[in-house]
């Protein structure tokens, strides 16, 4: 069968020139990454920590290869970025073109082409079909930030509503919207005020159908916030940290028709499911909804980094000249990439080969669960799938068989990711650029591990 991957893998396209294939040449870590991981303790902040242990020297397709030879299998597209494939030659070509005119002038100093280019692009492939415009950033905490900062402004009100298990960021504002205290908030604080939590939509635990979930969370912020109070609602359409949770049919409609119905800027943080991730350009489309404002990052720009807030005109024009911006905001080598990568997004079938893998993952997981209770959940949508792991006899989140199937299997050459407030789901976030193939070799690792587990 001939699919999005073959043709990325057949030709320059997406095709890195490294072999597609798994291969352990040391145990891991190697000497040479295990030289480098004693560099790091010596030199790096405990704070900044890992997941796999290897010094990566190259990586491409559906690969990840580290300094001692070994080729690992790439599952988490450092955290949902390289959509596209690492070292996308198009986006390769865009950045070496680019850096060779200029690095740097300031937007906000002097303006260029890929800047504006790209704010078009957003403005034309998120969803709704009003008058849009932009910003750009370098990282997701930055566009959520500045998402708030532009309701605020719009509404002339403070408070902003967050959800269970979300996770927005890890600066201060960013922090007090994130859910999870355990790594992301202990000892950090204090928090950013008129920040509150609403109940999500967790259909595999609170059993709620959307209307009811929506209901739920509604009345929470009527009586305890107030629509008067309230600048912004944010929320991950699909959370990603929080444990690649899918909402019930209905919940987000039932936010945003609230939001419409009552002055509140709806804010979808598509950060970590934007760009063809979740099968769709972006998972607002899943569910029918249409954003105020959406934040991007991660898959944008093939790598490099950047960030957006983009939504509706009058909203977005709030604010005064200058309230917005910063030195490097919209850097031109980072919107090279940008513009590059979506071009590849919008015309190289991206959104097809999700759904392609989403197709491999669910089929494989699924007959894994019949056959292990262990795997208590299957969710997810296009190349952003999860499994969660309980106990079968009580139901309770097993965070430690996720943590060693995860590290039994990073042991074998697959790099997978974990996630979830209760640690106890498995991501699947593969680069679309990877093969059939490899893909169901990674997936073969996993079972393994799971059995021995
Ligand atoms: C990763 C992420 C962020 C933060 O992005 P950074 O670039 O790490 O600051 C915010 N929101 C969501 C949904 C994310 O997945």
């Amino acid at each position: 069968m001939s699919s999005a991957a073959d043709t990325l893998t057949a030709t320059p396209l997406g095709g890195p020139t490294l072999p597609q294939e798994r291969r352990l040449v040391t145990s891991i870590p190697g000497p040479r990454s295990q030289e480098l991981l004693d560099r790091k303790a010596d030199a790096v902040a405990a704070g900044v920590g890992h997941t796999v242990p290897v010094q990566a020297v190259a990586a491409g397709g559906g690969v990840v290869v580290d300094a001692d030879g070994n080729s690992l299998i790439d599952l988490g597209s450092g955290i949902a970025v390289t959509t596209i494939g690492n070292a996308h030659p198009k986006v390769v070509k865009a950045v070496q073109e680019q850096v060779a005119q200029f690095t740097h002038t300031c937007f906000m100093i002097s303006p260029y082409d890929s800047y504006v280019t790209v704010a078009e692009a957003l403005n034309r492939i998120t969803p709704g079909d009003h008058a849009k415009k932009s910003a750009l950033f370098n990282s997701g905490a930055e566009a959520v930030e500045n998402a708030v900062k532009i309701a605020r402004k719009y509404t002339g009100k403070q408070a902003v509503v967050a959800f269970d298990h979300g996770y927005h960021g890890r600066t201060n504002l960013t922090m007090a919207l994130t859910a999870k205290a355990m790594p992301y908030k202990s000892g950090f604080g204090p928090f950013a005020s008129e920040i509150y939590r609403a109940p999500l939509s967790y259909p595999y635990r609170d059993g709620l159908d959307g209307g009811l979930a929506a209901k739920r969370a509604i009345s929470m912020i009527e009586k305890q916030v107030g629509a008067d109070n309230l600048a912004a609602v944010i929320i991950e359409p699909i959370q990603g940290e929080g444990g690649f949770i899918v909402p019930a049919d209905g919940f987000l409609p039932a936010i945003v028709e609230w939001c419409r119905a009552n002055g509140v800027v709806f804010i979808a943080d598509e950060i970590q499911t934007g760009f063809a991730r979740t099968g769709r350009m972006f998972a607002s489309e899943v569910f029918g909804i249409v954003p105020d404002l959406i934040t991007t990052a991660k898959g944008i720009a093939g790598g490099l980094p950047l960030a957006a807030v983009t939504g509706r005109a009058e909203i977005m024009d709030a604010s005064h000249s200058g309230g917005l911006g910063g030195t490097y905001g919209g850097n031109p080598i980072a919107c090279a990439a940008a513009v590059a990568a979506i071009d590849v997004f919008e015309n190289d079938g991206m959104v097809e080969r999700a759904r392609e893998i989403e197709e491999i993952l669910k089929g494989r997981l699924q007959q894994l669960q019949s056959a292990d209770p262990r795997i208590g959940d299957v969710r997810g949508h296009g190349a952003m799938i999860a499994a969660e792991f309980v106990d079968p006899a009580t139901g309770e989140p097993d965070a430690a068989l996720t943590a060693a199937v995860a590290k039994a299997s990073i042991a074998q050459g697959v790099i997978v990711l974990t996630c979830g407030t209760y640690g106890n789901v498995i991501r699947f976030l593969p680069p679309l650029s990877i093969t059939d193939d490899l893909l169901h070799e990674g997936l073969d690792v996993i079972a393994a591990a799971l059995a021995d587990n």
